[in-house]
């Protein structure tokens, strides 16, 4: 079996290969993990056509996107549209040319309408538009699910994560995640030893957290044991692990020892809660899985992050 993941050196794609590595040795070689190096930008189909004809993989493991914060992502969103459609549809005519088995896909819990009801279910995915912040990462991704439900010889299996968070996350100020951006921001105005820290969003902003190891293991799980359907799923802790921004800013600060006060200023606006359905992927998942406890994780992303501070992504 050959397996390809793209965007194999990215903070999930990271998580997987080193769970494999780990816990699976065997299967390693049968792994493909790409990176956006010169030779293999997915943008140009060109080279997609080439990864596919070289590798002919039996499994399609498709990670690689612009992947941003709120901030990063209301600046920037002509270009997540742009960039990631054009990945995604590289992928998938490439998918419907060489057939691989197995395409497991990754779309976003960001993809949904503030008009949905709580909590999100995958069958309400392409309702309404979504969150104006995020607009353009959203519609590739709802075009990825369109695109991909018409390959004929592929079954497609499409996760649909709520915020990931892990080792290998991008820790830029600018363009990271709420957690890693979090983490690096409180770091930085501990060390000048600020007396107040400014959060720029909403302290009850509401968010479920899934660590990137857990949503590792989720994809191998359809990699091992195939399942039998094309599958639209929700990966998602359970609801009551939901946090406000409030709390998971006095988490981090508390972990990262921050002495000064904490201060909201509302200026980044991005949706206030997306509380998702936790039930979808429990058939799909062994029995006694767990998703690790969101103190748990950070206590492990942040003591990764100080002890690596200057080789982390940034
Ligand atoms: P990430 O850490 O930013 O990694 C993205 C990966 O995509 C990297 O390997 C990157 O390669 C590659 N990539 C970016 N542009 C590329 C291009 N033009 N051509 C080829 N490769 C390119 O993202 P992630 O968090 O692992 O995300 C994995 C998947 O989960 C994505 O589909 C994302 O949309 C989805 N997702 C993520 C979250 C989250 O909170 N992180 C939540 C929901 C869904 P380089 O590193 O070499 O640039």
């Amino acid at each position: 079996m050959t397996v390809l993941v793209t965007g194999g050196t990215g903070l999930v794609g990271a998580a997987l290969s080193k769970l494999i590595e780990k816990e699976h040795p065997y299967l390693y070689r049968e792994f493909v993990f790409l990176g956006n190096s010169s030779k293999s930008d997915l943008r140009d189909a060109n080279v997609v056509a080439r990864i596919f004809e070289e590798y002919n993989p039996d499994v399609v493991i498709h990670l690689a996107s612009r992947v941003g914060g709120v901030f990063d992502n209301a600046a920037h969103n002509l270009d997540y549209l742009i960039s990631n459609t054009r990945m995604n549809m590289n992928v998938i005519e490439a998918c419907e040319k060489y057939s691989p088995q197995v395409l497991i896909q990754v779309l976003s819990t960001c993809i949904f309408s503030e008009k949905c009801n709580l909590p999100l279910r995958s069958e309400d995915m392409h309702k309404d538009l979504p969150h104006a912040s995020n607009i353009g990462y959203a519609y590739s991704k709802r075009l990825l699910s369109i695109a991909s439900r018409h390959l004929s010889k592929t079954q497609v299996i499409s996760l649909i994560p709520t915020n990931i968070y892990g080792e290998n996350d991008n820790f830029n100020v600018d363009s990271g995640h709420v957690i890693p951006a979090l983490i690096h921001k409180i770091y930085k105005a501990k060390v000048a030893n600020e007396k107040e820290f400014i959060v720029h969003g909403n302290p009850q902003a509401m968010r479920q957290f899934v660590y990137a190891k857990d949503f590792a293991r989720i994809i191998l799980e359809f990699v091992l044991r195939p399942k039998k359907s094309n599958l639209n799923l929700i990966i998602s802790p359970s609801q009551e692990s939901q946090v406000s921004l409030y709390t998971l800013v006095h988490m981090i600060s508390q972990r990262i020892g921050f002495k000064g006060t904490i201060e909201f200023d509302n200026k980044i606006q991005g949706q206030l809660i997306k509380t998702s359905d936790d039930k979808e992927c429990k058939d799909y998942l062994p029995e006694n899985f767990k998703f690790a406890e969101l103190s748990h994780g950070l206590n492990m992303v942040i003591n990764h992050f100080l002890q690596k501070y200057s080789c982390v992504r940034n």
